[in-house]
């Protein structure tokens, strides 16, 4: 295992790339306005970004554009393609250590998790869908003898990619994937306070043999760099991951502009349930635990809601405190820390606020609660609210921080009620050994995915990732993420 001191150095060392990434070259914003990366564990300002904004949206969907007419990507035997994309992987994998640094860096997640869970995520995500590329078939349909009708998916064109700083390569490369090795052209907007490793992606992107203007990057941020990007009328999808609000307005910029596809992975406040009948209650609770405390409660299916049948509420909640202690903030280049910093100081005091609410609003506090101290950064420490109803603000909203909220049921049906008693729809949890039980709960939530005696286990890329309700639609991961980047077409021949 890699030391503080040797990442520490090689964070002195690391060369950034910091400009917009158009048509195969780096280039600096039209405007030459730039916007200062700050690192979260520092509070320090350790890079300075080209900020683009809706002239250089231009730029970049033009030359997706070209790229996709003369067919130097689309028209590629889709076996050379998935070549590609393989080699990208590859690369991916060597340069592990440099993206697990960028990552850690520019959003505060521990160089372990970046190391460990992100980067073999994204090499794995790429890899997939490089392996998948030439083993899409079409269909002929069953008319009658006189007629011969092809049934074929197309890719769509320039497909404008925008994301969040909680995993910013993972989930750009859940899209990559399946838009490149569908044909597509990408125009992908990082967040603003992560789009270091994208950055560095696009150059390995090159390196790999991803001609020049397929695979395009524009740092900016969401008010002008994203908005231009779904209202522009050459765009012909937005592939997006973020908060459910500003998913709500990439369907309106769809509306008002070209009736772009729109496929969105928005928020969650996921419940995760522990039943009367679970069999093992101290593996129970560690997952509980990494549930909401993993990437700093910074997760889209953190298990935010925990639910515990009140027969075993005080047991429980012992051997949460107990799997919740080794759960602790600390430095994010600290080969053994687990817990990071938020990613910037707005965020923080959001979280913090939820701190508040919960407190004015009567929950209990057993845990943590406020921002750790003796840290520059923006940390907060491991946080857990007993005594939470439904009504409470903390129980509605998604914080996206390290802060678990408690609730209690009596039975089956209570703990469906109070689950599917929210705007979300993304992930949820059964802790049951009686298999009618899991099945019967398990089909009654409305989530997307639904775990049984297990959170969130592995980075599988096979079964489809999304959610129901307001957590959005369409999917990530698996071939069913390779349908949204497609359309059908339907050549009808006469015979
Ligand atoms: P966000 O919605 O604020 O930002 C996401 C992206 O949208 C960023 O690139 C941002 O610059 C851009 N954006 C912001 N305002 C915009 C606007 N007005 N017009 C166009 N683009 C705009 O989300 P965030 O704070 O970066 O990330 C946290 C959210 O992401 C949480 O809600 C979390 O649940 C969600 N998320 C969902 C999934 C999933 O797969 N469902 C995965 C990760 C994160």
């Amino acid at each position: 295992m890699r030391t503080h001191d040797f990442w520490t150095e090689k964070a002195t060392n690391l060369s950034i790339r910091n400009q917009a990434f158009i048509n195969g070259k780096f280039v600096n914003s039209l405007s030459g306005k730039t916007f200062d990366s700050i690192n979260p564990a520092t509070a320090q300002i350790f890079a300075d970004v080209a900020e683009c904004d809706a002239a250089d949206v231009d730029v970049a969907v033009k030359a997706a554009r070209d790229a996709f007419e003369d067919g130097r990507w689309s028209n590629m035997h889709p076996a050379q393609r998935g070549k590609r994309l393989m080699r990208l992987a590859n690369l991916i994998t060597s340069h592990r250590e440099e993206l697990a640094l960028l990552e850690s860096l520019d959003m505060g997640k521990p160089i372990s998790d970046a190391m460990n869970i992100d980067i073999p995520g994204c090499a794995r995500a790429i890899h997939w869908y490089g392996e998948a590329a030439d083993k899409l078939m079409d269909e002929i349909a069953p008319t009658d003898p006189g007629a011969l009708a092809l049934v074929t998916r197309e890719a769509l064109g320039v497909i404008g990619i925008v994301v969040p700083w909680n995993f910013p390569l993972l989930m750009a490369c859940w899209k990559i994937g399946p838009a490149l090795a569908a044909g597509n052209s990408i125009v992908l907007k990082p967040a603003e306070q992560s789009p270091l490793s994208v950055l560095r992606l696009a150059e390995l992107a090159s390196e790999a043999g991803i001609p020049d203007g397929v695979f395009n990057v524009l740092p900016g941020f969401g008010e002008t760099a994203g908005q231009a990007l779904g209202l522009h009328m050459d765009v012909d999808m937005i592939a997006f991951t973020g908060s459910t609000q500003v998913g709500k307005f990439f369907m309106q910029y769809s509306g008002q502009s070209n009736l772009k596809r729109v496929s969105l992975e928005c928020g969650g406040k996921s419940p995760h349930i522990i039943t009367k009948n679970c069999l093992d209650l101290d593996q129970a609770a560690n997952a509980a635990a990494s549930a909401i405390f993993f990437n700093q409660g910074e997760v889209c299916t953190a298990g935010s809601r925990l639910l515990v049948d009140r027969e075993i509420k005080q047991e429980f909640m012992e051997k949460l405190a107990l799997a919740s202690a080794s759960h602790k903030v600390g430095d994010p280049l600290h080969p053994e820390t687990s817990m990071g910093a938020l990613v910037e100081e707005q965020h923080m005091d959001r979280v913090l606020s939820y701190i508040d609410k919960a407190n004015e609003e009567g929950a209990t506090l057993t845990l943590g609660g406020c921002r750790s101290k003796d840290r520059a950064g923006y940390f907060i420490d491991p946080t857990i609210f007993d005594d939470v109803t439904s009504d409470m603000t903390i129980a509605r909203e998604e914080i996206f921080g390290p802060v678990l909220s408690v609730l209690t049921f009596k039975d089956e049906a209570d703990a469906i009620k109070i689950a599917n008693d929210t705007i979300y729809g993304l992930a949820a949890a059964v802790w049951s050994q009686d298999i009618s039980q899991a099945h019967r709960m398990s089909r009654a939530l409305r989530a997307g995915t639904v775990w049984v005696n297990c959170w969130d286990p592995t980075g599988d890329m096979t079964i489809p990732f999304g959610g129901f309700k307001q957590s959005g639609f369409g999917r990530d991961k698996s071939m069913h993420a390779l349908e949204k980047y497609t359309d059908l077409k339907t050549t009808w021949i006469k015979i």
